[in-house]
């Protein structure tokens, strides 16, 4: 059993995609094991993509994250890491494969819907960023 972390981001929420996303999700045999609506202020926004500030995009995708609310959760299940970003496509939505979430969803390479975390580590550190232990339920509950 794996977790990972998934938003959908503030494009996504802006076209009431939120219950589509999350079907395709479901879908694809993950759980969500923990869900909330929250707005990330700008410094928020910057602490969560700090891997990526010396990229020329930081600014602009510190200020799309931010714009509006996302939906963060935890996702769980077999090899969920790899499973949510093969629901999600590549990060270009004009690249991603026809069915993905990106593709469905996105418009461009900045504006792509949804987030996954792409390793074990980031995952449970992002996971952190948005959730404490007790606001997840595991299979146990
Ligand atoms: P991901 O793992 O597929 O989300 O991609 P990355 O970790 O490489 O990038 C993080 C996020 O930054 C992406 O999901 C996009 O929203 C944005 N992004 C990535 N590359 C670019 C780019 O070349 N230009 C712009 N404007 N945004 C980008």
């Amino acid at each position: 059993m794996e977790r990972t972390l998934s938003l959908i981001k503030p494009d996504a929420v802006r076209k009431n995609a939120i219950g589509a996303i999350i079907s395709m999700l479901e879908a694809g045999g993950l759980k969500v094991v923990g869900a909330k609506l929250v707005r990330l202020s700008r410094a928020q926004a910057e602490g969560f993509y700090a891997v990526h500030r010396e990229r020329p995009f930081f600014s602009s995708l510190c200020e799309f994250m931010s714009s509006g609310p996302i939906v963060a959760m935890v996702l769980e299940g077999e090899g969920a890491i790899a499973k949510n970003r093969e629901i999600m496509g590549v990060t270009d939505s004009k690249k991603a494969a026809p069915g993905t979430i990106r593709a469905r969803f996105g418009t461009s390479i900045e504006q792509n819907a949804v987030h996954g975390s792409d390793a074990p580590e980031t995952a449970r550190t992002e996971i952190a960023y948005f959730f404490a232990p007790y606001e997840l339920f595991g299979l146990g509950w």
